[in-house]
């Protein structure tokens, strides 16, 4: 019931720390606990001027605690930055088929609604692929990322532009595309 995500949290600032690594802090809760441990960190971070790097799969949750977010995908930072760039703007192909799958409570808001389903399983971190490591299960993939590592970096068609779009992204084609309703 939370009693030992605060425990924990208790040990972490008895060394006085400036940062504080969470893995998975809330998902073995229930929401309404979530929510409990969710405030009391927020306001310890208040109190003690902390920084939290906080590791979960839960996009709403991750959105509503960070300031900057990372996405990983099989082990690798697939795309990086403000919680408004990341869910409002996605442009990473991983990224955007990650929040075409958040539930949406609101019906209006389903039905503009764009699913992304990835096929395949995702390959064993020990013998990635080639290349993009989301390339095997990647709607737009074509040969050049059978071939080239795309680096974790401000797109070119971005590069000198005002747009929230304009952030790291590990991808030979990175473009801007909205998820209708993504864990806002
Ligand atoms: S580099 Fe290619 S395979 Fe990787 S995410 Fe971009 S389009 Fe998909």
């Amino acid at each position: 019931g939370g009693q030992r995500q605060r425990i924990g949290i208790a040990r972490g600032l008895a060394l006085n720390p400036e940062i504080i690594i969470c893995d998975e802090p809330v998902s073995a809760l229930d929401v309404s606990v979530q929510a409990q441990v969710v405030n009391l960190m927020e306001k310890l971070q208040d109190e003690f001027n902390l920084s939290y790097i906080f590791i979960a799969h839960d996009l709403s949750i991750v959105r509503h605690i960070s300031d900057r977010v990372g996405v990983m995908y099989l082990g690798k930072m697939a795309e990086i930055g403000t919680d408004v760039q990341i869910y409002d703007h996605p442009t990473h192909p991983y990224t955007q088929a990650l929040l075409s799958a958040v539930p949406v409570p609101d019906p209006d808001a389903r039905e503009g609604r764009e699913r992304i389903i990835l096929t395949g399983d995702v390959p064993s971190p020990a013998n990635p692929p080639s290349g993009c490591r989301f390339r095997t299960r990647c709607w737009k993939a074509e040969d050049k990322c059978a071939e080239e590592v795309p680096l974790l970096a401000v797109p070119e068609v971005f590069a000198g532009k005002k747009t929230p779009a304009a952030h790291e992204s590990a991808c030979h084609f990175a473009e801007e595309k909205q998820v209708v309703g993504a864990a806002s």
